[in-house]
Protein backbone atom coordinates (compact mmCIF):
# COMPACT_ATOMS: atom_id res chain seq x y z
CA UNK A 1 0.00 0.00 0.00
CA UNK A 2 1.16 3.33 -0.88
CA UNK A 3 0.95 6.81 0.80
CA UNK A 4 -0.14 9.35 -1.20
CA UNK A 5 -1.11 12.80 -1.22
CA UNK A 6 -4.67 12.35 -0.88
CA UNK A 7 -3.95 10.74 2.68
CA UNK A 8 -1.19 13.06 3.39
CA UNK A 9 -3.96 15.84 3.12
CA UNK A 10 -6.51 13.48 5.51
CA UNK A 11 -3.67 13.00 8.07
CA UNK A 12 -3.61 17.18 7.85
CA UNK A 13 -7.09 17.42 8.75
CA UNK A 14 -7.21 15.03 11.17
CA UNK A 15 -4.30 16.65 12.93
CA UNK A 16 -6.12 19.90 12.66
CA UNK A 17 -9.19 18.35 14.54
CA UNK A 18 -7.25 16.75 17.09
CA UNK A 19 -5.51 20.22 17.74
CA UNK A 20 -9.44 21.64 17.69
CA UNK A 21 -10.43 18.61 20.10
CA UNK A 22 -7.40 19.73 22.63
CA UNK A 23 -4.54 18.18 21.91
CA UNK A 24 -1.63 20.58 22.59
CA UNK A 25 1.81 18.51 22.10
CA UNK A 26 3.46 19.99 18.82
CA UNK A 27 5.37 16.69 18.57
CA UNK A 28 2.36 13.92 19.23
CA UNK A 29 0.18 15.98 16.61
CA UNK A 30 3.46 16.28 13.88
CA UNK A 31 4.06 12.14 14.41
CA UNK A 32 0.29 11.56 13.87
CA UNK A 33 0.69 13.68 11.00
CA UNK A 34 3.33 11.31 9.06
CA UNK A 35 2.39 8.23 9.99
CA UNK A 36 -0.04 6.70 7.71
CA UNK A 37 -2.47 4.95 9.74
CA UNK A 38 -4.44 3.25 6.47
CA UNK A 39 -1.62 0.81 6.73
CA UNK A 40 -2.55 -0.91 9.81
CA UNK A 41 -6.20 -1.06 8.80
CA UNK A 42 -7.93 -3.57 6.68
CA UNK A 43 -8.18 -2.67 3.05
CA UNK A 44 -11.65 -2.55 3.15
CA UNK A 45 -11.64 0.44 5.52
CA UNK A 46 -8.86 2.41 4.08
CA UNK A 47 -11.06 5.17 2.78
CA UNK A 48 -11.70 5.88 6.47
CA UNK A 49 -8.37 5.94 7.92
CA UNK A 50 -8.54 9.71 8.58
CA UNK A 51 -11.85 9.33 10.45
CA UNK A 52 -11.26 10.32 14.22
CA UNK A 53 -13.01 6.75 15.30
CA UNK A 54 -11.85 3.20 16.11
CA UNK A 55 -12.70 0.21 13.93
CA UNK A 56 -12.45 -3.07 14.12
CA UNK A 57 -8.80 -5.36 13.29
CA UNK A 58 -8.61 -9.10 13.30
CA UNK A 59 -9.21 -10.84 16.62
CA UNK A 60 -11.83 -8.71 17.42
CA UNK A 61 -10.38 -6.14 18.29
CA UNK A 62 -9.90 -2.27 17.39
CA UNK A 63 -7.34 0.42 16.30
CA UNK A 64 -7.88 3.16 18.89
CA UNK A 65 -9.15 6.36 17.95
CA UNK A 66 -6.76 8.66 16.89
CA UNK A 67 -8.35 11.41 19.47
CA UNK A 68 -7.08 8.22 22.04
CA UNK A 69 -3.86 7.62 20.39
CA UNK A 70 -3.37 11.41 20.45
CA UNK A 71 -3.96 11.55 24.28
CA UNK A 72 -2.18 8.60 25.69
CA UNK A 73 0.80 9.67 23.69
CA UNK A 74 0.33 13.57 25.11
CA UNK A 75 0.17 12.33 28.45
CA UNK A 76 3.54 9.90 28.30
CA UNK A 77 5.71 13.59 27.73
CA UNK A 78 8.02 11.15 25.84
CA UNK A 79 11.69 12.61 26.19
CA UNK A 80 14.23 12.43 22.95
CA UNK A 81 15.27 7.88 22.96
CA UNK A 82 12.78 7.08 26.21
CA UNK A 83 12.25 3.42 26.84
CA UNK A 84 8.65 2.99 26.02
CA UNK A 85 6.81 -0.38 27.08
CA UNK A 86 3.33 -0.77 25.54
CA UNK A 87 0.95 -2.98 26.30
CA UNK A 88 -1.19 -4.18 23.27
CA UNK A 89 0.35 -4.23 20.45
CA UNK A 90 -2.87 -4.35 18.22
CA UNK A 91 -3.06 -2.85 14.63
CA UNK A 92 0.48 -1.33 15.50
CA UNK A 93 -0.46 1.96 14.59
CA UNK A 94 0.30 3.35 18.29
CA UNK A 95 3.57 1.43 18.06
CA UNK A 96 4.57 3.65 14.79
CA UNK A 97 3.49 6.66 16.29
CA UNK A 98 6.06 6.11 19.51
CA UNK A 99 8.56 5.06 17.07
CA UNK A 100 7.87 8.48 14.97
CA UNK A 101 9.00 9.78 18.00
CA UNK A 102 11.72 8.47 18.91
CA UNK A 103 11.16 6.59 21.81
CA UNK A 104 12.67 2.88 21.82
CA UNK A 105 10.20 0.82 22.05
CA UNK A 106 8.82 -2.72 23.35
CA UNK A 107 5.43 -3.96 22.06
CA UNK A 108 3.34 -6.87 23.72
CA UNK A 109 0.44 -8.71 22.19
CA UNK A 110 -1.82 -11.63 23.47
CA UNK A 111 -3.23 -12.03 20.29
CA UNK A 112 -1.65 -14.95 17.98
CA UNK A 113 -2.96 -13.02 14.78
CA UNK A 114 -2.55 -9.53 15.13
CA UNK A 115 1.10 -10.27 16.48
CA UNK A 116 1.70 -12.33 13.06
CA UNK A 117 0.10 -9.73 11.22
CA UNK A 118 2.05 -6.37 12.47
CA UNK A 119 5.27 -8.16 12.45
CA UNK A 120 4.66 -8.83 8.45
CA UNK A 121 3.84 -4.77 8.81
CA UNK A 122 6.68 -3.79 10.66
CA UNK A 123 9.31 -4.81 8.62
CA UNK A 124 7.43 -4.08 5.34
CA UNK A 125 7.01 -0.38 6.34
CA UNK A 126 10.30 0.15 8.64
CA UNK A 127 9.46 0.14 11.07
CA UNK A 128 11.69 -1.32 14.12
CA UNK A 129 10.39 -2.30 17.25
CA UNK A 130 13.15 -2.82 19.88
CA UNK A 131 11.34 -5.98 20.58
CA UNK A 132 7.98 -6.94 20.17
CA UNK A 133 6.98 -10.31 22.41
CA UNK A 134 4.01 -12.19 21.77
CA UNK A 135 2.54 -13.05 25.38
CA UNK A 136 0.60 -11.67 28.45
CA UNK A 137 1.25 -7.63 28.71
CA UNK A 138 -0.50 -8.20 32.80
CA UNK A 139 3.06 -9.58 34.02
CA UNK A 140 4.93 -6.47 32.15
CA UNK A 141 8.18 -7.63 30.04
CA UNK A 142 10.50 -8.03 32.94
CA UNK A 143 13.79 -8.61 30.84
CA UNK A 144 13.82 -5.19 29.40
CA UNK A 145 13.09 -3.48 32.64
CA UNK A 146 12.63 -0.06 33.71
CA UNK A 147 10.88 1.72 31.72
CA UNK A 148 10.94 5.54 31.15
CA UNK A 149 7.32 4.96 30.69
CA UNK A 150 4.47 2.51 29.94
CA UNK A 151 1.36 2.58 27.90
CA UNK A 152 -1.27 0.41 28.23
CA UNK A 153 -3.91 0.41 25.40
CA UNK A 154 -6.94 -2.13 26.75
CA UNK A 155 -8.99 -1.46 29.38
CA UNK A 156 -7.35 -2.83 32.98
CA UNK A 157 -10.46 -3.88 35.49
CA UNK A 158 -7.62 -3.28 38.15
CA UNK A 159 -3.83 -2.35 37.47
CA UNK A 160 -1.31 -5.18 37.19
CA UNK A 161 1.31 -4.63 40.12
CA UNK A 162 3.90 -5.52 37.52
CA UNK A 163 3.85 -3.01 35.35
CA UNK A 164 4.13 -0.64 38.38
CA UNK A 165 7.25 -2.36 39.21
CA UNK A 166 8.74 -2.03 36.20
CA UNK A 167 8.97 1.96 36.09
CA UNK A 168 11.47 3.71 36.26
CA UNK A 169 12.00 6.46 39.31
CA UNK A 170 9.47 9.36 37.91
CA UNK A 171 8.38 6.91 34.81
CA UNK A 172 4.57 6.86 33.85
CA UNK A 173 2.61 4.62 33.75
CA UNK A 174 -0.54 5.52 31.38
CA UNK A 175 -3.55 3.19 31.69
CA UNK A 176 -7.20 3.09 31.59
CA UNK A 177 -8.88 1.75 34.84
CA UNK A 178 -11.87 0.12 34.70
CA UNK A 179 -14.50 -2.47 33.60
CA UNK A 180 -17.15 -0.67 31.45
CA UNK A 181 -15.65 2.10 30.67
CA UNK A 182 -12.68 3.81 32.19
CA UNK A 183 -10.75 6.15 33.60
CA UNK A 184 -7.60 7.56 32.20
CA UNK A 185 -4.90 7.39 34.93
CA UNK A 186 -1.64 7.66 35.11
CA UNK A 187 0.78 7.04 37.67
CA UNK A 188 4.11 8.56 38.56
CA UNK A 189 6.95 6.72 40.19
CA UNK A 190 7.94 8.75 43.43
CA UNK A 191 10.35 6.13 44.89
CA UNK A 192 10.81 3.06 45.27
CA UNK A 193 7.85 2.00 46.98
CA UNK A 194 5.22 5.49 46.18
CA UNK A 195 3.34 6.34 43.37
CA UNK A 196 1.53 9.45 42.42
CA UNK A 197 -1.91 8.98 40.47
CA UNK A 198 -3.33 11.42 38.32
CA UNK A 199 -6.81 10.94 36.47
CA UNK A 200 -7.78 12.69 33.25
CA UNK A 201 -11.37 11.64 32.10
CA UNK A 202 -13.53 8.68 30.57
CA UNK A 203 -12.58 6.49 27.23
CA UNK A 204 -13.79 3.08 26.19
CA UNK A 205 -11.36 0.25 25.50
CA UNK A 206 -11.67 -3.24 24.52
CA UNK A 207 -10.69 -5.44 27.81
CA UNK A 208 -7.00 -6.04 29.15
CA UNK A 209 -7.61 -9.31 29.45
CA UNK A 210 -5.41 -11.79 31.70
CA UNK A 211 -3.74 -15.10 30.96
CA UNK A 212 -4.57 -17.69 33.88
CA UNK A 213 -1.39 -20.23 33.11
N1 LIG B 1 -2.60 0.09 20.39
C1 LIG B 1 -3.58 -0.67 19.67
C2 LIG B 1 -4.79 -0.95 20.54
C3 LIG B 1 -5.45 -2.21 20.13
S1 LIG B 1 -6.81 -2.68 21.16
C4 LIG B 1 -4.04 0.02 18.40
O1 LIG B 1 -4.22 1.23 18.40
O2 LIG B 1 -4.27 -0.67 17.41
C5 LIG B 1 -5.99 -3.42 22.55
C6 LIG B 1 -5.09 -4.60 22.26
O3 LIG B 1 -4.67 -5.12 23.53
C7 LIG B 1 -5.74 -5.76 21.53
O4 LIG B 1 -5.00 -6.07 20.39
C8 LIG B 1 -5.73 -6.90 22.55
O5 LIG B 1 -5.56 -8.18 21.98
C9 LIG B 1 -4.54 -6.51 23.41
N2 LIG B 1 -4.53 -7.11 24.74
C10 LIG B 1 -5.56 -7.34 25.58
N3 LIG B 1 -5.13 -7.91 26.72
C11 LIG B 1 -3.78 -8.05 26.60
C12 LIG B 1 -2.76 -8.59 27.44
N4 LIG B 1 -3.03 -9.09 28.64
N5 LIG B 1 -1.49 -8.55 26.99
C13 LIG B 1 -1.18 -8.04 25.77
N6 LIG B 1 -2.10 -7.53 24.93
C14 LIG B 1 -3.39 -7.53 25.34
Amino acid sequence: MEDSPKYRGLRQQLVALLQQKGIKDAAVLEAMGIVPRHWFMDKGLTAFAYEDKAYPIAADQTISQPYTVAFQTQLLELQPGAKVLEIGTGSGYQTAVLLQLGATVYTVERQQTLFKKTQRLFRQYGYRPKRQVFGDGYKGLATAAPYDAILVTAGAPKVPQALLAQLALGGYLVIPVGAEEQVMTRFTRTSETTFDKKTFGVFRFVPLLEDKN
